[in-house]
């Protein structure tokens, strides 16, 4: 299968909007095992977009055409595909009634121009839209299947997900069954997995190895084309012995939690609690576990000790202590997570201290963060982080950090039990 991604807009041509549709559909196309090999971008403009659908069907036979389904005068995406494909539009008296609830919704009668988006193919299908009004479309003529999908990312990717992967799914083989697991890793950077599983991803067929980004963290994605679940568990397996065995203890998950998931459910299974200390972190890692449902359960709560003096006040960090190394330190960040553990009365604490930017402090470099993890009747671990970036990031990746030692600690409790 050859596939196009066609995206619409002047906002995309111009250096307004980043294209960002082209690269998410692509993603999910290569996990369904049907690789891209085309992305057009094209202003509103009949003419060109005209041409560029009749240059993409003669070299793709599965095309997305992303935006211009909007009501304005410039949104034709539609209309020009209807146009060259000479296809007729017809009205849909079920969008016109998804249309009504929809203005009704916002006590608002619905504007002349949006009546246009309850036009859809005659001889296509339609795929709702949840979060907006213009519809989905989708229709096959000389063996081209061509998918239109609304330029918004909010309208964009629930669409797939709900409407237009199960499509493709359907279409792709009415045989083999797609299970995506995702393996999601900290504490070891893309170029850094990738390399260690370069043979691994190279080779990989099925289940089928890529690995992405997070805004902190890694994914690998492997992809396993199957008859049943269980074969696909079964492929699965015959991978993960190596790829544990290769990064160790950097895996956190297979079930596509995030880190504050991972901690809350190894906490609440044990019935274990925890606090927090934070300084430089300023409330984010309490933020980041109360995010969880159900959370009350574990964390008995949390200390923003920004300065001295309440690190001095509220936590009992002795004076002397301060004045000798500092807040940013490896004592300092013992004895937060010490005495908060024993003052909250948790089974642990964990402290952050740290210099977030964008000036370095107490004589100490920026990204320099110190992480105390304090547990009931064992010795206090402090660890130090060298991080960079803007504030932000430091502050983030020192969160995650401090989520990422502590799931590790439950963890082995785990193994030890
Ligand atoms: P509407 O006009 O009703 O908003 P539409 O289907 O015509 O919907 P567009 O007008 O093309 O969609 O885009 C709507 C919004 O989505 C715009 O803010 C646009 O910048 C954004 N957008 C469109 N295409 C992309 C894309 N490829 N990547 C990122 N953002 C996009
Ligand atoms: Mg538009």
């Amino acid at each position: 299968m050859q596939v196009e991604i066609i995206t619409v807009g002047t906002e995309l041509i111009s250096g307004q909007t980043l294209d960002r549709h082209s690269h998410y559909l692509s993603r999910e196309c290569f996990t369904l095992g049907i690789p891209v090999h085309y992305h057009t971008s094209v202003g509103d403009h009949p003419q060109q977009l005209f041409e560029v659908m009749k240059l993409a069907s003669q070299r793709a036979n599965l095309i997305f055409i992303c935006g211009g389904l909007g009501p304005t005068e410039d949104d034709l995406s539609k209309e020009t595909l209807a146009q060259y494909l000479q296809e007729e539009l017809i009205q849909d008296p079920e969008v016109v009634a998804h249309l009504k609830r929809f203005f009704q919704k916002r006590s608002a009668p619905i504007p002349i121009n949006n009546f246009k988006q309850s036009y859809v193919f005659k001889n296509g299908i339609v795929f709702h839209n949840e979060h907006g009004t213009a519809p989905g479309l989708a229709i096959t003529k000389n063996q081209v299947t061509y998918i239109l999908l609304p330029g918004p990312p909010r309208e964009l990717k629930p669409m797939f997900e709900t409407r237009v992967r199960p499509f493709l799914l359907e279409k792709l083989s009415t045989e083999a069954k797609i299970v995506i697991r995702n393996y999601s890793f900290f504490d070891i950077g893309e170029s850094r997995l990738a390399e260690v599983l370069n043979d691994l991803i190279r080779e990989s067929k099925n289940p089928l190895l890529a690995t992405y980004a997070l805004e902190v963290g890694v994914i690998l994605r492997a992809t396993a084309f199957a008859k049943t679940e269980a074969e696909a568990e079964s492929l699965f397996a015959s991978i993960e012995d190596e790829i544990f065995k290769r990064t160790g203890n950097y895996c956190y998950s297979t079930e596509n939690e995030s880190l504050e998931q991972v901690v809350f459910r190894l906490l609440s299974k044990q019935n274990l609690s925890v606090a927090f200390a934070e300084s430089c972190t300023g409330g984010l890692l309490s933020h980041l576990l109360t995010t969880v449902p159900g959370s009350s359960a574990v964390l008995k709560g949390g200390i923003v000790c920004y300065t001295d003096e309440v690190k001095a006040s509220l936590v009992q960090v002795p004076h002397d202590l301060l004045k000798r190394y500092g807040a940013v330190s490896f004592q300092t960040a013992k004895a937060l997570a010490e005495n908060t553990r024993a003052q909250l009365n948790a089974d642990f604490a964990v402290s952050t201290t740290g210099v977030a930017g964008p000036s370095s402090a107490e004589g100490k470099p920026v990204g320099l963060v110190w992480i105390g993890l304090a547990e009931k009747g064992k010795t206090t671990k402090v660890y130090r982080l060298d991080l960079n970036g803007s504030r932000e990031r430091i502050q983030l990746v020192a969160a995650k950090y401090a989520l990422f030692i502590l799931q590790q600690r439950l963890k082995k409790g785990e193994l030890l039990k």
